[in-house]
């Protein structure tokens, strides 16, 4: 099983100016490409699960979606981060569309076709629909804001969502290296006894 970070696009990924759709309107939060490759190094799978209403109420088509998502993962790639794979929904809440975030499907679709492991892995968005998944599954959510959030844990962007993840890897890492420690003495104590 592979674990994975879904990430939602815009204002987690990109400055959400609004429906962007237009190349010149691609503009990485600070500290993005940095985050994506600790997590990248991690062994995260990096998947982008977005709401692309813009196209259900005919701002864009699909095909200008699809260049400037071709575009985007063309300037990640550039810089060493490679995107899994994107789940994009076209439709605005009219459509009851199964796939429209806070609903599941496109999760549950990348859960599938990836093989993820939700107890390793990690959501990250900017807003609590975002985080649905975490209401019916055993995955732990960051939203991304500067507000005090108890339902879920909150950092101010992607990078520092990046190195929480980092640190709590670290420490979980320790937990299984000082249990395998105390287990081996028991082993060898009962050798001796
Ligand atoms: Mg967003
Ligand atoms: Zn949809």
């Amino acid at each position: 099983m592979n674990k994975a970070v879904f990430l939602d696009r815009d204002g987690t990924i990109n400055v959400d100016y609004g429906y962007v759709h237009e190349k010149n309107r691609l503009e990485f939060i600070p500290g993005v490409i940095e985050g994506l490759k600790i997590l990248q190094d991690l062994g995260y799978l990096l998947i982008i699960i977005t709401n692309q209403s813009g196209i259900g109420r005919g701002m864009y088509s699909i095909e200008e979606y699809n260049v400037f998502n071709n575009y985007m993962l063309k300037e990640l790639e550039k810089k060493g981060v490679h995107i899994t794979d994107v789940f994009m929904c076209p439709h605005i809440d009219e459509d009851n569309c199964e796939c429209r975030k806070p609903k599941l499907k496109m999760y549950y679709d990348a859960i599938e076709k990836y093989d993820i492991d939700l107890n390793k892995s990690f959501v990250i968005g900017d807003r609590i629909r975002d985080l649905s998944l975490c209401d019916n599954e055993p995955i732990k959510g960051i939203l991304i804001t500067e507000d005090n959030n108890e339902k879920f844990i909150y950092k101010k962007s992607l990078y520092d969502s990046a190195l929480y993840i980092k640190n709590k890897e670290k420490s979980w890492f320790f937990w299984i290296f000082v249990h395998n420690i105390s287990e081996r003495e028991k082993e060898n104590k009962n050798e001796y006894f």
